[in-house]
């Protein structure tokens, strides 16, 4: 925003807040209405409901985004009273909403300088710190075990008694998740004065009541998830896991857009929006974009110079792996009969320019989203979320031709459990899954989002780690496997640990799929030959095996 606009923007913020009181007042005074009405005044229903929605619309736009979600929640409730045609003044959470509308008015609005056009754009404004979480609890001793677990792996934990501190700490910098532990809903009502819901900072809640009434309290005042008292480890690793798939969700959007400038004004908005955007102003680079890029959704122009948006659409569609990602034309084409045709060949969509900035990234994200759910089941294992067999010899095959383009190494490793077998003897075959999963949990953490890690089948996983020598490889990887056999695993009381062997090939030592693959494999073998709990470069191999060529001219055996 320009100095003027948000000088504008706070006189709005400003006119809007003088007249708080008024629409306060009356809202109070309709829910009076409808609460001593007999039978339930119809009339002092709909204005109220009124009132609730200008205020969602108003009060959102102007960065009052409590008393926005304040608006809407109270909508929603009166509106779905008025479907089934029952009391709303009796409904609890309505009676609680109107409790707060005091408390909720006096929330400060964002900054104008903060804001921007649109609601979606607030959800990524702050960027999030992913190894941080925050913690708030009367009692800190009591989530001490909890605390001292999340740190093992790497995340850092801060505590706060009162929601003052803690709103000290998110004007500063945005956690990854806020992990409340309530004694009383005196807390849970507290923290809702400085943690929005719609933050894009989740909010955990544990508790030592299970009631519904519990439950249900934690789930409308926006909880992502709800934990009984003690809790497992594992629980709430699992939540953070699936936060982590969400913030990891950076969605990949290829604009294909003859217009350089247009192209540039479209890739801003998404960016905004926290999407990721590659720019391909000449349709010949296509396919090899969509190679490199692999978006999750292609925004296509309808004319262009070369070829039309429509040929170019049915050349991706030829290709049988990208057969599946959406494709949506954004286009001044208004003939209904031309955007048909045009979504004939296979497309998706039909956007129509101009558009505004909210319904495109509403609408790329919506499309996006449901997308990425389902390529997540298909090209994913169930029990630990990474890429399964298939589609990482996809991911190796694209990274070793890149690597060779780009003159670069690429290291390639295979891990597996030691004594895996025994584990489940044990603990039985749930426990051993909880390993499973505990590998990948700490795949995902340690490694870069450029590295891909995968399931390669039963107890063995894969990774591939791009622009990576060997020798980095491992020393990554023995950290990961130092790590690793730190990690606590509970059964039931009691704790024990696991341990992991790991062989890696690098590129451009080994150039294709099968030869790296079978490489690390070997290496993989000696490391467990060797003891297992141990990280072995293929180089040990060559050293071991005399048949193999030797590394280094000097290296004569
Ligand atoms: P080593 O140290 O040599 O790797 O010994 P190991 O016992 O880990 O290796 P082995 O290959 O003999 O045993 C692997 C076991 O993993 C056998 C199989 O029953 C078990 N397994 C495979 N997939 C799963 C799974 O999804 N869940 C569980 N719990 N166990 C699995
Ligand atoms: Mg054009
Ligand atoms: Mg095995
Ligand atoms: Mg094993």
């Amino acid at each position: 925003m320009k100095p003027s606009q948000i000088q504008r923007f706070q006189q709005q913020q400003d006119k809007f807040t003088a007249g708080v009181p008024d629409r306060v007042a009356r809202i109070k005074m309709l829910w009076a209405q409808m609460a001593t009405a007999v039978p339930a005044d119809q009339s002092s229903r709909e204005d109220m409901i009124l009132e609730a929605h200008k205020l969602a619309g108003t009060a959102t736009t102007l960065g009052f985004i409590d008393l926005g979600e304040w608006g809407r929640d109270v909508e929603t409730l009166l509106k779905s009273h008025q479907q089934r045609a029952t009391v709303a003044y009796e409904d609890p959470e309505l009676q609680r909403l109107m409790d707060c509308l005091d408390t909720v008015t006096e929330i400060e609005p964002k900054r104008a300088d903060k804001l921007l056009n649109n609601e979606a754009t607030l959800l990524h404004e702050q960027e999030q710190n992913h190894q941080l979480i925050y913690v708030v609890a009367e009692d800190m001793d009591a989530t001490q075990e909890m605390v001292d677990q999340l740190r093992y792996i790497d995340y850092k934990v801060n505590f706060y008694k009162d929601t003052a501190t803690l709103k000290k700490a998110l004007d500063k910098e945005a956690p990854s998740v806020i992990i409340l532990d309530m004694n009383s809903d005196a807390l849970l009502e507290d923290i809702k004065k400085v943690w929005r819901k719609r933050s894009g900072v989740p909010l955990v809640v544990l508790s030592n009541s299970n009631s519904w009434e519990c439950r249900l309290h934690a789930s409308r005042s926006g909880a992502y998830a709800f934990f009984q008292k003690p809790i497992e480890y594992d629980e709430i690793l699992s939540v953070l896991d699936s936060l982590w798939e969400s913030s990891h969700a950076k969605y990949r959007i290829l604009i294909v857009e003859d217009d350089r400038v247009l192209a540039e004004h479209f890739a801003a908005i998404l960016q905004n929006a926290g999407m990721s955007t590659v720019i391909v102003d000449q349709p010949e680079q296509l396919l090899e974009e969509l190679g490199e890029f692999s978006p999750d959704l292609v925004l296509m122009d309808l004319y262009m110079p070369t070829c039309s948006g429509v040929e170019a659409a049915s050349v991706i569609r030829q290709h049988a792996k990208h057969n599946n990602v959406p494709i949506v034309y954004l286009s001044g084409e208004t003939d209904l009969k031309l955007q048909m045709k045009a979504l004939q060949v296979g497309a998706d969509d039909f956007l129509t320019k101009p558009i505004s900035d909210h319904h495109l990234t509403q609408a790329v994200s919506i499309r996006t989203r449901r997308f990425r759910a389902l390529s997540a089941m298909m090209d994913r294992d169930s029990l630990t979320g990474l890429l399964n067999h298939s589609n990482l010899k996809i991911e190796l095959e694209k990274e070793l031709s890149r690597a060779q383009r780009n003159g670069s190494q690429v290291s390639f490793v295979m891990i597996d459990i030691d004594h895996f077998k025994s584990i489940n003897d044990k603990y039985g075959h749930p426990v051993g899954d909880k390993v499973i999963k505990g590998v990948a949990r700490l795949l995902n953490y340690r490694f870069r989002k450029s590295d891909t890690s995968a399931r390669y089948g039963g107890e063995e996983f894969a990774l591939i780690l791009p622009d990576t020598p060997a020798d980095i490889a491992l020393r990554l990887i023995d950290e990961f496997r130092l790590m690793f056999s730190r990690t606590p695993f509970s059964n039931g009381d009691e704790n024990f640990y696991a341990t992991l062997s790991a062989g890696i090939a690098t590129f451009p030592e080994f150039t294709s799929v099968d030869s790296i693959i079978e490489a690390a494999d070997s290496a993989l073998y000696l490391a467990k030959e060797r003891g297992r709990n141990r990280v072995l470069t293929h180089v040990e191999v060559i050293h071991v095996n005399p048949t193999e060529p030797p590394l280094t001219l000097n290296n004569n055996g």
